[in-house]
């Protein structure tokens, strides 16, 4: 009897992610990446002028306990730190304040933990936007009240992705409870970064299994006949699949669409801008929100500093790269300063700038088209899009997972029948 391999293609975090599932009990695997080099939209850059940066600063909490199980498995669990232990350091640039919140939301019962401006009135819309069951605009929520400014608007920006004026007030309620939970809200971030924190363990782990991992292989097309995948074309070779075989596609839905044209996708997509700025910075890293600014978030580490602007599109299609690096410049300056770094503000020091065109899905309120999970027979869909919960690492994790488990079962009577629908279980993978 042949044994059974699964192909897994795109190796971003769903990619690794049913990599490592479709290989814990002893399973074989094989892992197709068009780019040279794995991990996706979450990377270290390593240019030849030694200046190395992440695509764009990433943030885990401790609610996602996926992403921490997959970290845990490949050794790399340490490696995640949390930069502000006492809370978030929140920066108003219009008042030139800083005011440290709590990042759990029962910690807003006390005064001293609140966001700028928020009142005990507020609190009844926050719980009304964590209950959200009917999908309408997160804005349309919670009203023209200062808190969206303070609050929910860099809230949402964070978890969406998308303007709090279209974006899902389901999708944030689902990402709001699960921060309800004792010690769920620690935000953590990779120590030295992406790649050395993240992508390189689970690469490690594949390697030390025996699991190809084939860098450059861009998957053209698949090859099949009936209900099943029969072969994989790409740029120069066909790979034959055996008859037990499965594939899994863990690619964002435009590849996927591209691939499989029948398939029901979302189309709309939302930028991240990332400018990083190469300067001596501190040994331990350090996490800034900013509000009434067009820096969103600040990461300082040794050796560079790197400022995200989510949702970015509106601000990268008007002006001039070299206008907004100068503004995010002078914006990130006073709080530099107050962190003990020697920075001048007229004085801008060597930057990257980072734009990730379609960094996420755009998560907005009208509802997004889900394909079937397993669209043949042999065949399932694996990605941050999929499913409920916001387009985050954790996403893509448990859709890796999610993946792997609906290929274990015989395909019923419609393969179609597993649709990706949102979890039944907040958490369920
Ligand atoms: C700047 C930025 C900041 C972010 N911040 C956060 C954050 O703070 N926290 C968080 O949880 N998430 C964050 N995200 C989202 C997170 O990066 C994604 O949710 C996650 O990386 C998606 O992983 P994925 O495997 O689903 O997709 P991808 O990472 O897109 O992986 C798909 C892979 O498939 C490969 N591929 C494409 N076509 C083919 C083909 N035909 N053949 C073979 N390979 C192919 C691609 O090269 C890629 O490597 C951020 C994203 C960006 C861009």
């Amino acid at each position: 009897m042949t044994a059974r391999r699964t192909h897994v293609v795109g190796a971003g975090i769903a990619g690794l992610s049913a990599t490592l599932a479709a290989t814990k009990e002893g399973g074989e695997a094989v892992l197709y990446e068009a780019a040279p080099w794995p991990g996706g939209r979450c990377r270290t850059i390593h240019p030849a002028d030694g200046f190395s940066h992440d695509n764009g600063t990433h943030v885990l909490l401790s609610a996602n306990r996926h992403a921490l199980g997959l970290l845990k498995a490949v050794g790399a669990r340490d490696r995640w730190i949390e930069p502000e232990r006492k809370g978030l350091p929140l920066y108003d640039l219009r008042t030139g304040t800083m005011r440290t919140i709590g990042l759990s939301p029962w910690s807003w019962l006390w005064p001293s933990r609140r966001p700028r401006d928020m009142r005990v009135t507020d609190l009844t819309h926050l719980v009304r936007l964590a209950l959200s069951v009917r999908d309408r605009p997160v804005a349309s929520v919670i009203g023209d009240r200062p808190i969206m400014d303070s609050l929910i608007g860099p809230l949402t920006m964070a978890v969406l992705n998308t303007p709090p004026e279209v974006a899902s007030a389901r999708r944030l309620a689902l990402a709001l409870r699960r921060l309800l939970w004792p010690r769920a809200s620690r935000l953590l971030v990779a120590k030295n970064g992406l790649g050395e924190d993240l992508v390189q363990p689970v690469i490690e782990t594949l390697h030390v299994l025996g699991v190809p991992v084939l860098a450059g292989q861009r998957v053209r097309n698949l090859v099949t006949h009936g209900e099943r995948v029969i072969g994989l074309s790409l740029t120069d070779r066909t790979i034959a699949l055996g008859p037990e075989d499965h594939v899994i596609l863990a690619l964002p839905p435009y590849e996927i669409e591209r691939l499989l044209p029948a398939l029901p996708v979302p189309q709309r997509f939302e930028a991240i801008l990332n400018v990083h700025f190469r300067l001596p910075g501190l040994e331990k890293p350090r996490f800034i929100g900013f509000t009434s600014a067009l820096t969103q978030w600040l990461l300082v580490r040794r050796d560079h500093v790197s400022v995200t602007v989510s949702a970015a599109d509106a601000v990268a299609r008007g002006e001039a790269p070299d206008l907004l690096v100068s503004t995010i410049w002078r914006e990130i300056v006073p709080v530099l300063r107050d962190l003990g770094l020697v920075v001048v503000a007229d004085r801008q020091p060597e930057v990257r700038i980072v734009k990730e065109k379609r960094a996420t899905i755009r998560q907005d309120a009208a509802s997004l088209p889900q394909p079937p999970l397993r669209p043949l027979a042999n065949l399932a869909l694996a990605g941050d899009w999929l499913g409920a919960l916001p387009a985050t690492i954790e996403s893509a994790v448990i859709s890796g997972k999610a993946a792997v488990a609906a290929l274990r079962h015989p395909p019923s009577a419609g393969v179609h029948a597993s649709r990706a629908h949102p979890p039944r279980r907040e958490d369920a993978a």
